[in-house]
């Protein structure tokens, strides 16, 4: 997937592309972690397409901090559940005949260390601190369709149905016709390939 995405002019992709398998993905920079925000990025090459989402963990489960009860747990899970289906989530038609390769998600909410987690989650450090502490959700998809032709646009419209604390989806997109970006909204979801 990486090695995919690095081999495609992606001129408007953010640095999270260079750092996917890093584990040190900064969120520091504040400016991409905007609540009700997510982040789309899409690339068709022939048969081959790639997909990543990055979202602050509060437009998916509705907070950023490690879970701990039972609640948050469960809330977790199924948020996991639901991004593991990316057939679903991003809507993409059956005809396409789209099947996943591999895919990858990453989160502190996962249990993945991020470069400002010392593993001590409490509150004491965060009111030491001044900002609050944020948590994103990245997830990774390489996919294999059989008839790309039916892939007629990228729709984040289930995006927004399953994760209805998203208000706003900054997508970008290479296919056939070369790239593009939108900020999608419900009410302007889809960006043809
Ligand atoms: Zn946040």
């Amino acid at each position: 997937m990486r090695r995919l995405l690095l081999a495609l002019p992606f001129a408007l992709l953010p640095l999270a592309i260079a750092h996917a398998d890093d584990t040190t993905v900064k969120h520091g920079s504040l400016g991409t972690h905007e609540h009700g925000t997510a982040r789309v990025n899409a690339a068709l090459d022939d048969q081959t397409l790639a997909l990543e989402l990055q979202t602050p963990a509060m437009n998916i489960v509705g907070f950023e901090h490690l879970a701990t009860t039972d609640a948050d747990k469960a809330a977790v899970a199924k948020a996991r559940a639901l991004l593991e289906k990316p057939l679903a989530l991003f809507g993409l038609p059956a005809a396409a005949g789209c099947s996943v390769t591999s895919q990858h998600l990453q989160s502190p909410l996962f249990g993945d260390a991020m470069p400002d987690d010392d593993g001590d989650d409490d509150h004491d450090q965060h009111a030491a601190g001044e900002e609050h502490h944020h948590s994103e959700i990245h997830a990774s998809y390489a996919l294999t369709c059989t008839a790309p032709d039916k892939l007629k646009a990228l729709d984040t419209a289930q995006l927004f149905k399953t994760f209805p604390a998203t208000h706003k989806v900054v997508v970008q997109l290479i296919g056939p016709t070369g790239q593009k970006g939108l900020d999608a909204t419900p009410d302007n979801s889809a960006l043809s390939f």
